[in-house]
């Protein structure tokens, strides 16, 4: 058996235990549908469409043959279960696997970023695509609707489309944005993960939806956009998703018990499609809002994180590590060691292997450093071939003993560099001050000690810890 059919029958279980899971959920999903309809046909809440949609476009494997049947047998048997004829469930659930196929190829031909929800013009993708799926099957379900419903073929198709528009807006962004079950799994009991000040917006949903309820009306519906707008700006996509689709779901509900006139003349189709399509519209701005704003979040982070580390080694830069030390050093109530490392000769390293070797040697080292330090300590790259780090909380003797062994560390094994021929020797000089928990000492003061030290270990021959008075009262 050669690697390729090995693959291939590897591949075949998984393609078909992910059909298993396609088909009972599109099963589950189904009756849910079915036993959801409030007012019979015009306001059932069909999620299934969405969900077999975003798993697939979740898990591509769930998309291969298998997944395709396992999700129409799933749809066929929920029908048939609750009573459907052949006839129509064959139509309808054809329409539903033209509506899913419709939107998935749209959405996998563009970026994986698109439907991950990580680019601001995802929500007008996904508009797109449910459009595209909504209409592509109403042609077939709002026309065979006709026989089954009554109405002409025009608003047949149309309240077709916007059914499917309308539930792809609403489940789809929760499931494309669901943390992955490994992650729901480690936090789901973590409420202290949740910042108090966190519900507020979603308290302020519900007091405008108490507020629309009372006051009612035509425009109603759009009372609780400033609080969802808050949900987007502060809260995950997910959770703003799940929110937003809460808020549609017992806005529909309200509705269709006709609880609330909202709109006279009141159940007809017409005005709950136009309220339904209200509310998705509404929908989209949060969700858009919360994409962005993780966006600009992730990017912030990348850009602080490029701020404040070396790009060669990866390791904190100077400027970086001066704010932290300085902070340190302020709040340290034992003794504080710097040392200040620099490696030997590097400059030959560089004209007898090239800047590139040198550049693996200066990442190896810093490596070796970072094998060797404590969680707890500083360490940066302060200037070409020198790094600095900082150990709160050591007696003079102990700092010297892990000088002695940073020593060690980078010179025990040479560096290998390029593809590995080429062996390197390195040595560093050391040079170590120590400060008392005077609060007086500023890290600039302090490396300029340390740095007179290495001086000194310089001038003494190389490879060597030198070590200055202690300073501080
Ligand atoms: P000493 O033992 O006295 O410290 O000698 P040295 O050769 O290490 O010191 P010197 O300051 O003369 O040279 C430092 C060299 O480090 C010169 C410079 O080209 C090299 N260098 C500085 N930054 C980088 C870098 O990012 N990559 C590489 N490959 N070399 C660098
Ligand atoms: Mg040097
Ligand atoms: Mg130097």
């Amino acid at each position: 058996m050669n690697a390729d059919m090995e693959l291939r029958v590897a591949a075949v279980p998984e393609a078909w235990r992910a059909a298993g899971v396609l088909f009972a959920t599109i099963f589950l999903a189904t009756l849910f549908g079915i036993y959801s309809r409030p007012v019979g046909f015009l306001a059932s809440i069909w999620p299934a469409n969405a969900i077999m949609l975003g798993l697939m476009l979740r898990n591509p494997v769930m998309a291969q043959a298998p997944g395709w049947m396992a999700g129409f047998a799933g749809f066929m048997i929920g029908d048939l279960l609750t009573g459907a004829g052949l006839e129509k469930a064959l139509i309808l659930n054809i329409a539903n696997i033209i509506s899913i196929s419709t939107a998935y190829a749209i959405l996998t031909r563009l970026p994986a970023e698109i439907s991950e929800l990580r680019q601001p013009v995802s929500m007008l993708w996904i508009v797109l695509a449910s459009l595209a799926g909504g209409f592509a099957s109403g042609l077939l379900g709002g026309i065979a609707g006709i026989k089954y419903w009554g109405g002409d073929a025009l608003s047949g198709i149309v309240y077709w489309t916007a059914g499917e528009f309308v539930t792809y807006i609403a489940f789809l962004p929760v499931i494309l944005s669901a943390p992955p079950l490994v992650q729901i799994r480690k936090y789901w009991y973590r409420l202290d993960l949740i910042d108090r000040s966190d519900l507020v917006p979603a308290m302020m949903v519900v007091l405008t939806f108490i507020a629309s309820l009372l006051i009612g009306g035509p425009g109603a519906v759009a009372f609780p956009v400033l609080a969802l707008l808050w949900c987007g700006l502060t809260w995950s996509v997910f959770a703003t998703a799940v929110l937003t689709l809460v808020f549609g779901v017992m806005a529909l509900g309200v509705i269709a018990s006709g609880m609330v006139p909202y709109l006279d003349g009141f159940p007809d189709k017409a005005a709950l499609s136009s309220f339904r399509l209200g509310a998705s519209a509404i929908a989209l701005v949060p969700i858009t809002l919360a994409i962005v704003m993780r966006s600009r979040n992730e990017l912030t982070e990348r850009l602080r994180y490029l701020a404040s580390h070396d790009a060669l080694t990866g390791v904190t830069n100077r400027a970086a590590f001066h704010e932290q030390a300085s902070r340190r050093l302020a709040a340290a109530d034992l003794s504080t060691a710097m040392l200040m490392i620099d490696l030997d000769h590097f400059k030959s390293v560089n004209d007898t292997w090239g800047h590139a070797a040198g550049d693996e040697v200066l990442r190896e080292t810093a490596r070796r450093v970072v094998r060797m330090l404590r969680p707890a300590d500083l360490f940066a790259r302060v200037g070409g071939e020198e790094f600095v780090v900082m150990i709160n909380g050591v007696t003079l003797e102990q700092a010297q003993s892990v000088a002695e062994r940073l020593l060690t560390v980078v010179s025990e094994q040479p560096v290998r560099v390029g593809d590995g021929s080429i062996l390197i020797a390195v040595t560093t000089s050391i040079g170590l001050a120590v400060a008392r928990p005077d609060g007086a000492t500023s890290p600039d003061a302090l490396m300029q000690q340390a740095d007179h030290a290495l001086y000194q270990a310089k001038h003494g021959g190389r490879n060597r810890v030198v070590t200055v008075g202690v300073s501080g009262k």
